[in-house]
């Protein structure tokens, strides 16, 4: 099952490549045409577009001009199979649900929905590092989605116990409109307190520093996050914040003076905390116990 879902990954990743090219150059449809070569214009085959492979067996360069192919469109469908097979242990995914799928329904729902959620955070960090901007049909799109996937996917979102006792005219809330529906209210919760809090950050840092200090990019990306974590954004957002400013010093220690956008950050916490939120919440809490 690991194989078909490394398989499955590479594909993925494949397209992921397709949107991170096309998604900012907006004359581009993300669908149409088939690819081409940018250099010569020929188009690429079936048999010069399988993930990884065709790119070893070219050894890089284009089949009619000979010009050199990135290695990072291997790299970013590698690391999609390698992501999509992470998820199958950490969420989990029992190896039998590949044999008997309609036994694992509910098991199989939550994999698809969190690899539909690590998709759409390659392509956001993709194009955040090349372009430093973060499309809106994924972050809007996301902030529309997020909630809606929780009603079919609740486990998305790491388990929040004082939901359970809130209660509206004194019936508990999770009684009328179930576990699905409170884990959703929780995701529009989270949108509006994430995207609100960074967006306030945003224009407070702005004022002290006399100009743009974040883009409204990161905010629409957290709200979205939001969608999805509920409150637990916060958390993504800080473990966002704690990596980022590591990076970003290290960067600036061997000397490379590059832009480090914020959005590939913003996915790390996302990711990390959709799956592991609560021991990374324990741990944190754990070093303020002595
Ligand atoms: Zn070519």
């Amino acid at each position: 099952m690991l194989g078909f879902l490394a398989a499955g990954g590479a594909c993925v990743g494949s397209f992921l490549n397709v949107v991170a090219y096309r998604l900012p150059r907006r004359c581009m449809s993300v669908s149409k045409p088939r690819s081409r070569c940018p250099k010569c214009t020929s188009l690429i085959g079936w048999r010069d577009n399988i993930p990884v492979v065709s790119w070893l067996l070219l050894r890089g360069r284009c089949r009619s001009c000979a010009s050199p192919i990135s290695a990072r469109y291997p790299a970013v469908e590698l690391a999609t199979a390698a992501l999509f097979v992470a998820l199958a242990h950490l969420l989990p995914l029992a190896p039998a649900a590949l044999i008997e799928p309609a036994k694992h329904a509910g098991e199989w729902i939550t994999y698809l929905a969190a690899a539909t959620i690590t998709s759409a955070l390659i392509a956001l960090t993709l194009i955040d590092w090349d372009w430093q901007i973060l499309p809106d049909p994924i972050t809007k799109g996301g902030m529309l989605l997020g909630p809606l996937l929780l009603l079919v996917a609740p486990g998305l979102q790491p388990a929040t116990g004082w939901l359970n006792t809130v209660k509206v005219a004194g019936v508990p809330l999770i009684e009328s409109i179930g576990i699905r529906g409170v884990v959703a209210l929780h995701g529009v919760l989270g949108e509006v307190v994430a995207g609100g809090s960074l967006w306030i950050i945003g224009v407070l840092g702005s004022k002290a520093f006399g100009r743009e200090a974040m883009g409204f990019g990161d905010v629409k990306m957290l709200a979205a996050m939001g969608g999805v974590l509920g409150l637990w954004a916060l958390l993504a957002l800080g473990v966002a914040a704690l990596v980022g400013a590591v990076v970003g010093i290290a960067m600036k220690g061997v000397g490379r003076g590059r832009y480090v956008p914020f959005g590939p950050f913003l996915a790390l916490g996302m990711w990390t905390v959709m799956l592991r939120g609560e021991p990374m919440l324990d741990a944190w809490l754990g070093l303020y116990r002595f």
